[in-house]
This record gives structure tokens, sequence and C-alpha cells, in this order.
């Protein structure tokens, strides 16, 4: 069994014990069991604002040698109380763990995982920490982190390697119909297909990391999403099933998304190939794109999270250089509301009620982007709490839905 502890869930020494008390549990149950933890807290955020108290731009390979050192302090210190409690542990940095990722700092994906020293102490009858968040490239022998969130992933493939169950234990006691923080009724849900998680998790739903369900969903890893502070079942994210879906499952909401927007554009073929392969090669995710050409000169609009502001403007430039100069400016004051629902593929009108919902608050929509099971609209960031609010209310998702 894996089982992933997040940051808030090791917060402090007392919880680093509680979380150490169910790792010696599950063992006692006779289960071997593979930890992975997150930094402390608030860890990663301290350590990248102490990075950018010392450097404007901190250099990606040392960043990570900063970073990856939240994870080992954690299951160090589990692995310390796990001793206390009578049980053997033995924590391991990502590295230590044969966990093998490409070179990409700051945003690795994992490889690999060879898992022989892991087994070993499994066979040894030991409980196995893996510091989360974390790898090893073998082209450049560095450390590496895997982004936000990463310890997910951590979780999820050491899984998938190992054939183990996965459970992910956080704040929350599984997957809601909205963030629980926002929308106080919002329902918990029994099971969440990998699909509909997918877009969650894109969409800023940030209980599970996204690159965390891709994995899931491409090793067949059925993930139970549970609280650290109780028994209760939690959801689980698996392969959907042909029953009847919900129109809409759930409201997601993202508050950390930039809009780029370019202005006197050539209008011709090959333009927007040109400027998002620049962008691509910055290894930045793009979202919405929209694109409209107004007296011969295109106009674009993109978002790009927030973390990838610096690589975006940086490969803007270059595209500039070479197709002749526009206008770029950015947005730092919209978020994104969106809609989920794998039965929306089948039912029109679910876009019209949510354009009704949001002018009914009198909101302006910036930019709407769809998927088959998904609606996004960019708003004004500060609008986002009464909006997700409002959808949540208008499709009643605080109800069971019942079946048709
Ligand atoms: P951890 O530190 O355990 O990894 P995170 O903070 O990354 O936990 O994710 C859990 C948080 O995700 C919750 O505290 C909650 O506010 C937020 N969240 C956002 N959307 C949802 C949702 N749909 N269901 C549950 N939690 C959500
Ligand atoms: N500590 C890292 C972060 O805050 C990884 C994680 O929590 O999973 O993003
Ligand atoms: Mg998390």
């Amino acid at each position: 069994m894996v089982m992933k502890f997040g940051g808030s869930s090791v917060a402090d020494p007392e919880k680093v014990r509680h979380v150490a008390a169910r790792f010696v549990d599950a063992r006692r149950r006779g289960l071997k069991v593979v930890g992975t933890v997150s930094a402390m807290g608030k860890t990663t955020d301290q350590l990248l604002a102490l990075a950018s108290d010392v450097s404007p731009t901190p250099h990606p390979r040392e960043l990570d040698m900063l970073l990856s050192t939240g994870e080992r302090i954690a299951c160090a210190l589990v692995a310390m109380a796990i001793h206390d409690l009578g049980e053997e542990a033995i924590s391991f940095t990502g590295s230590q763990a044969g966990i093998i990722t490409d070179a990409a700092y700051t945003r690795a994906k994992i490889r690999e995982i060879r898992a022989d020293r892991v087994l070993k102490a499994l066979d040894a009858g030991k409980i196995v920490l893996v510091a989360g968040f974390q790898g090893f490239s073998r082209d450049t022998m560095d450390v590496t982190t895997l982004g936000r969130g990463g310890t997910d992933a951590t979780a999820v493939a050491l899984a998938a390697a190992l054939g183990a169950a996965c459970e992910i234990y956080s704040d929350v006691p599984g997957v809601f119909t909205a963030d629980p923080r926002i929308v106080p009724d919002a329902r918990k849900l029994p099971i969440v297909s990998y699909e509909e998680m997918l877009e969650m998790s894109a969409s800023g739903a940030k209980v599970l990391m996204l690159r965390s369900v891709e994995l899931a969903r491409n090793h067949g890893v059925r993930v139970h999403a549970r609280s650290t502070f109780s028994d209760e079942e939690g959801t689980w994210i698996q392969e959907g099933d042909d029953m009847e879906h919900p129109i809409v499952s759930a409201v997601t909401h993202s508050e950390t998304d930039v809009v780029f927007t370019l202005t006197g554009i050539p209008d011709r073929p090959g333009v927007a190939a040109r400027i998002f392969d620049a962008v691509a090669g910055a290894q930045v995710n793009v979202d919405t794109i929209i694109q409209n050409v107004v007296h011969g000169k295109a106009e674009m609009s993109f978002s790009v999270p927030n973390e990838d502001v610096p690589a975006t403007r940086a490969a803007l430039v270059g595209t500039q250089e070479e197709l002749g100069s526009f206008d770029v400016e950015e947005n730092h004051d919209l978020g994104k509301v969106s809609l989920i629902g794998a039965g929306m593929r089948s039912h029109p009108g679910v876009a019209a009620k949510m354009f009704r919902t949001l002018a009914g608050l009198g909101i302006n929509l910036q930019m709407i982007s769809t998927s088959p099971i998904k609606i996004s609209c960019m708003i004004a960031r500060t609008e986002i709490p009464d909006a997700v609010r409002a959808l949540h209310g208008a499709f009643e998702l605080e109800r069971e839905p019942i079946a048709e």
C-alpha cells in the first residue's frame, strides 16, 4: 500500500506523530507500507520566497536543490516518529528510492522507478518513506522536482511501479463538488472518473495534482483520496463506467492564471504556429486561446499559469524579433471558473445556463473555452468566489443526483 500525506497533514510535530501512527497502524494490519509525504505546512512557499529574496531569477538547478529539502525533512521526521512507536522505518530521497525523471528542473516528469532498494527494505519488514515531489535525472545526474503538488505524482508512480493500492490523505475527506473552503455545502463525490478528474485538476481543483491523475489513468491505478484526520470513506478516482452520468458533477476555479494579449500580429499562415512553438519550447502549458482578425491584423489572447509568466515573456520576445513587432499586454486580474461533467456531452443548454447564472450576478465574461465535458469562463478574479457559489447552487450540486 502506498500512502501519501500532504503538507498540512505534517505541518507540526504533533501531526508528524499522528501520520507516523497511521503508517504503523497500516503495517500492523499486515500491509507492506510505502509512505510519501510533502514538505511540512507552507515550507515550499517559504523556500520559494527565500530564493526570490536572494535572487530575482533563481537558477533552476539550484532551486530544485533547495526545494527538494522540504520533503526530505518531513520524511526523516516521520521515520523517527515511527521508530518511537516501535516499528522499523527508513527514509529515502527521491533519488535513493530510484525515482528517475527527465531533466526538466522544477517540472520534471517521472520516467521510471527502479524500486530495488525500496523492495529490499520492504522485505526486511520496514516501513519505507520516500521524499515526495522529487527525483533524479540520469542525463544531468541532478536532483529534480516535479512541480507544485508533485508528491501526488510520487505516490501514484510508486503505486504503479510496485503494483500497490494508492491512498492520498489530505485536509479534506475527498473530492467535492466544489472547493469546500468556498462552498460550505459542497458534497463529497463517492466516485470520480479519470476523465472528469483530469478536467477538474486541469481547471484548478488542487486536491489532486494533474500529473498524478494522468499517471493513474495511464497505469490503471485506482486512487483513494481521503482524510488524514478520520477513517471515513473518501473519493475513488477510477475508470468511468457506462452508467448515466450527472450532467454537471463539479464547479472548479483557478486564481493563478495570467492572460497575455497580443495585438497587431501579422495575419498570415504559420504565425500562430510560430508563437505557440516558441511558448511550448519554453515548456509553458497554455490553456484558453482566442484569436480574432481586426483590420487585417490578428489579435490573440491566451492564459498561462502564474509560474510560467517569465518563460512566456521571454519566448514572446524571440518571436517579436522574428515576426515583426506586435504589442503584448498581461492581465493578472482574471480567474477561471469551470463546470465539469461527463453527462454534458449529450445534454445541450449547460453553457447557456452557466452564462445566464453569471449574467445574473452582473459578471462580464472575458474568455470562454470548452471541451466535451467542460465549460470554462475567465472572469474578474475578485468575482470568483461568488461565481462558484452561484453556479454550485444553480446546478443543485449539493443534492445527490437522481438517476434518469
Ligand atoms: P495537500 O497539502 O494534502 O496536498 P492540497 O492543499 O494540495 O492538499 O489540496 C487540498 C485542498 O484542495 C483542500 O484544502 C481544498 O481547499 C482544495 N480543493 C479545491 N477544490 C477541491 C475539491 N473540488 N474538492 C476537495 N478539495 C478541493
Ligand atoms: N511541497 C510541494 C508543494 O508545495 C509538493 C507537494 O506538496 O506535493 O508544491
Ligand atoms: Mg497537494
